[in-house]
């Protein structure tokens, strides 16, 4: 590691706790330390040290066009010049909301926010808040964000009450959270036929893609959805990684099934904080000032916030990218696939449109258990190869990587020679 990020590091270490603002970008999964970007380009980071990385991180899923694109700098130099936040309703808000509620099936109202967390926290509220009751399921590898009752991993046996994952909340909290296994329809059955006039909701990624991108069985989604009605509990879509990146409607545009809210970020945002839930309007007007449930940003609805956000949607709405980001995913995956059969190392790539992440093990991953049981100092390696070699991977193995507009032909090619390259030093 060259000098510049390495001198960066030790002073931000002594400011900011582990020297980050967010964990994983500490490299504590793969090890090493890590290096500080200056300046990110359609595909590229540049780093301090003025290496050229081919990006798939993409600043965890927002850069869907690529970093630093010029209709999103430009939509953001324009609404500077009237100021960076007004206090008051502005024209912006309503674009936004108008945008969503177009592309986005399940959502007749939308409230925006600044953060994913802020979205999957405001979605509990509200489905605790409509239905008055206080449990919710999750799913064990789903992540949604760092609110207290959603940090909650699983124990053993089907239906688990909580043991916090993080210091700092306490046990109570955690016991209003039912965590179960993902891909197990007999388990979210079961828990509801244990307490089923205490769940308020069942909160999912629907392509779960925070510990590996791990694919939902054939039908699975469907009988969330069938579970929820009968229990009249809320489904809630986490689609803050999926919204907007496997299509423009997320994860219930491709399959059809529809949630009652949706909690949204990172591609809304262009690149700019911003979260959004949004749903049923029966629900959604639970919300203040119309309703009993609190909820409020200083900063929602931001003007330059909503203008990079609304210039990316529309740019995903007008041009459809998703059949070239597919064809781009496919190509990678099928590739790093061949590569790891060519040298005998077993490994799963599952991939869906432009995500898709590397599982060393035999066998499909369709649960967090399998996904903890991959041999992941394997990936570190490759990591790290790849790394020096120029091509920037999500520094865990517990991550997506993601492949943005920018990532042409030529770009996956390269990688693939990089790929095959780190593969035969394992
Ligand atoms: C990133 C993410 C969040 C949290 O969003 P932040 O903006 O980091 O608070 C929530 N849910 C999912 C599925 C995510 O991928």
């Amino acid at each position: 590691m060259s000098s510049e990020s390495l001198n960066l590091f030790e002073k931000a270490k002594k400011l900011i706790p582990g020297g980050v603002n967010s964990p994983v970008r500490a490299f504590r999964g793969v090890g090493g330390t890590p290096f500080f970007t200056k300046r990110a380009d359609g595909c590229h980071l540049t780093t301090a040290d003025d290496q050229e990385l081919i990006d798939y991180v993409c600043t965890w899923g927002p850069a869907i066009h690529g970093h630093n694109h010029p209709m999103i700098h430009e939509a953001i130099a324009n609404a500077l010049k009237n100021g960076t936040s007004f206090g008051t309703p502005g024209p912006a808000e309503v674009e936004m909301a108008e945008l969503i509620v177009e592309v986005v099936p399940s959502v007749e109202k939308v409230r925006m926010c600044n953060s994913g967390t802020e979205a999957t926290m405001s979605c509990i509220r509200l489905a605790r808040g409509f239905t008055g009751r206080s449990k919710i399921i999750k799913f064990a590898g789903c992540y949604h964000g760092h609110v207290d009752s959603l940090l909650v991993k699983a124990g053993s046996g089907a239906l688990t009450l909580g043991n916090p994952d993080s210091a700092g909340i306490p046990p109570s909290f955690a016991q209003e959270t039912i965590v179960l296994p993902f891909n197990d329809v007999d388990a979210v059955r079961h828990a509801f036929f244990e307490a089923r006039d205490e769940i308020a909701a069942i909160i999912v990624e629907p392509y779960p893609a925070n510990c590996g991108l791990i694919l939902p069985q054939p039908g699975y989604l469907n009988s969330l959805r069938e579970i929820a009605t009968e229990y009249h509990a809320v489904l809630i879509f986490d689609e803050v990684m999926t919204g907007f990146r496997l299509g423009i409607g997320g994860v219930q545009e491709m399959t059809g099934v529809t949630p009652d809210l949706t909690a949204m970020g990172k591609i809304i945002g262009g690149g700019l904080p911003v979260g959004a839930l949004g749903g049923k309007a029966e629900i959604m007007d639970h919300l203040a000032p119309l309703g009993p449930v609190y909820q409020a940003g200083t900063l929602s609805g931001n003007p330059l916030a909503m203008a990079a956000g609304i210039q990316s949607l529309r740019m995903l709405r007008d041009l459809s990218p998703y059949p070239a980001l597919e064809t781009s995913g496919s190509t990678l995956a099928a590739g790093i696939r061949s590569i790891a059969h060519d040298r005998g190392i077993p490994l799963q790539v599952p991939q869906a449109g432009s995500m898709l992440s590397l599982f060393f093990t035999e066998e499909t991953v369709l649960n967090f258990e399998q996904a903890l049981a991959c041999k992941h100092d394997r990936f570190n390696s490759i990591f790290h190869h790849l790394l020096e070699s120029g091509v920037y991977l999500p520094p865990s193995s517990y991550e997506t990587c993601f492949i943005s507009t920018a990532h042409e032909q030529p770009v996956i090619e390269q990688t693939l020679d990089k790929v095959n390259s780190a593969f035969s030093s394992i």
